[in-house]
């Protein structure tokens, strides 16, 4: 049987008083999990529809999320969430191209969700606290539901990813990719049953989702939430709950590390901090492990991936400032541009195959054909791999600054400015420009107060880089556009002023 829903299940049985989700305001037992579960099932059921149907969940990530998500896994349905912050235009895109049958959204942010569905004639269904379905038809006793039994390779999950251009394209995970996902985690981060295991993260994204989420809860221990993410809330999380394990993003831990008054007392109970999503500035995690006395461990993985791929176990040496070894059954390959297997320590764009692999994109045969051969699927990330296997991703291949014809990767340029005292955030881009074909530009947010200028972070950052790495062009900004997860959005940034220098 290949459903993540009879893996959580177990642990109703087994312990049903157990909490499985905690937020600020509520606290979720398995044996209640499995309640509201049984009773999302039967309604989708009732309202006729079939597995493999697809069905939109837009919540945030609150105990409801867990209560709805792993009911439409019961009936079989395939899951397709979405961000909450989506537009009714965002939505409509996505209820068209996956063919949607019904449509459920949690009542803090329903509105979007309901034009959309209006509009296309599809259900949309309120949910409200506790979990219960307004608009869904009444049900029958749901005490004995059966779990559906999927294929593995049957789509539970379409999570829409944004790519580089053109239209989100739906990356479909399997049944087994799901399971696979929580497996590969459980002997490096060795999970059990007492893990306490908090996240800041939005659960509709595949790390908040595969990654936390099911890995937590079908291994049986307890997911603490919030949302959205505070700094200070996550703090107050990980001390009041006692938090073992959280995850975040960079953005996330740095952001952590400017809340003042805590201290390694407040984190005693945590056992490691794991960070993925975006690349981690070893300036931040070494500043994260000195004030917490807690590591951080960086892992790498993608929607594609179902959000595994890499990770710096607790059983290796960790890396700092690589990705770490490939999860169990991944296979990591760097290739040249010609497509031919480049050498250890060498730059190329990094290839995966394994068991989380996607089956494709949904609908979407091209796309497929073109990220998608012989299993290994392209990433668009450059990196490389050293002797022991630990990955280093470098950059994306789109993030890629050509000046003069010399390659300038972000990341290294980013990690030089992290470590000046009064950088908070820093993002570096390439801007057109008619002599370098591109030019090195820094979009930098400053400590309060700071009397940093454009000239000391170049004099900074020429002391520590080749010339033509240092960026000759400055923009200072209050903050830096970031994605649902809290992660830098370079595309976001507008580089149209950005074109002068200061
Ligand atoms: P979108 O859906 O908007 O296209 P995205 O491209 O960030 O977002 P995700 O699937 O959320 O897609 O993230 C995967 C990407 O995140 C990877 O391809 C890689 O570029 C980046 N990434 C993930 N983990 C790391 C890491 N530890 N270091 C560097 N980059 C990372």
């Amino acid at each position: 049987m290949v459903n993540v829903t009879s893996l959580v299940w177990r642990h109703a049985d087994s312990a049903p008083h157990r909490v499985a989700v905690m937020s600020p305001t509520q606290r979720l037992g398995y044996g209640a999990l499995r309640e509201v579960n049984a009773y999302v099932a039967a309604a989708v059921r009732a309202a006729g529809l079939v597995p493999l149907d697809r069905v939109v969940l837009v919540a945030p990530s609150i105990p409801e999320f867990p209560a709805v998500y792993y009911g439409l896994h019961a009936a079989g349905v395939t899951v397709v969430t979405m961000n909450t912050m989506s537009t009714p235009h965002e939505i409509g895109y996505v209820l068209d191209d996956a063919e949607v049958s019904l449509v459920i959204a949690w009542q803090g942010c329903a509105e979007a969700a309901e034009v959309a569905a209006r509009e296309r004639e599809i259900a949309c269904w309120r949910i409200l606290p506790g979990g219960r379905l307004a608009g869904a038809p009444d049900t029958a006793s749901y005490d004995s539901l059966v779990v559906h039994d999927h294929a593995p390779d049957d789509t539970a999950v379409i999570l829409y990813t944004s790519g580089t251009t053109g239209r989100p394209k739906g990356a479909e995970l399997t049944a087994a990719n799901l399971v696979a996902t929580c497996d590969s985690f459980v002997p490096v981060l060795d999970i059990t049953t007492d893990d306490r295991f908090g996240t800041g993260l939005p659960l509709f994204h595949v790390f908040g989702q595969c990654v936390c989420m099911n890995t937590t809860l079908v291994n049986g221990a307890s997911f603490g939430i919030i949302s959205p993410f505070d700094p200070a809330a996550m703090i107050e999380m990980i001390t009041r709950e006692r938090l073992t394990t959280v995850s975040g993003v960079p953005t996330m831990w740095n952001a952590m590390l400017h809340v003042p008054g805590y201290g390694p007392d407040d984190f005693r109970a945590l056992r490691l901090a794991s960070s993925g999503g975006a690349s981690m500035p070893v300036e931040v995690m070494r500043a994260f492990q000195e004030r917490f006395d807690c590591a951080i461990l960086e892992g790498y993985g993608l929607t594609e991936t179902c959000g595994a791929t890499s990770f710096n176990d607790l059983h290796r040496p960790a890396k700092p400032g690589t990705v770490g070894p490939a999860l169990p059954g991944t296979s990591i390959e760097i290739r040249d541009p010609d497509g031919a297997p480049a050498p250890v320590g060498q730059v190329g764009e990094v290839f995966l195959k394994g068991p989380t692999v996607m089956k494709g994109y949904w609908n979407r045969p091209d796309a497929t054909a073109a990220d998608l051969r012989d299993g290994w699927l392209r990433t668009g990330d450059l990196g490389a791999l050293d002797e022991d296997g630990y990955l280093s991703i470098v950059d994306r291949v789109k993030d890629l600054v050509i000046r003069g014809g010399y390659n300038v990767y972000p990341r290294e340029v980013e990690e030089v400015l992290y470590a000046h005292p009064d950088v908070v955030e820093a993002a570096v881009v390439g801007v057109p420009d008619a002599h370098y074909g591109e030019e090195v530009a820094a979009v930098v947010v400053l400590t309060p107060g700071s009397t940093a200028t454009a000239e000391s972070l170049r004099a900074w950052a020429k002391e520590r880089l080749s010339a033509y790495k240092v960026p000759r062009l400055y923009q200072f900004v209050d903050a830096l556009p970031k994605g649902s997860t809290g992660k830098i959005l370079k595309r976001a940034i507008d580089r149209g002023t950005l074109t002068r220098e200061p």
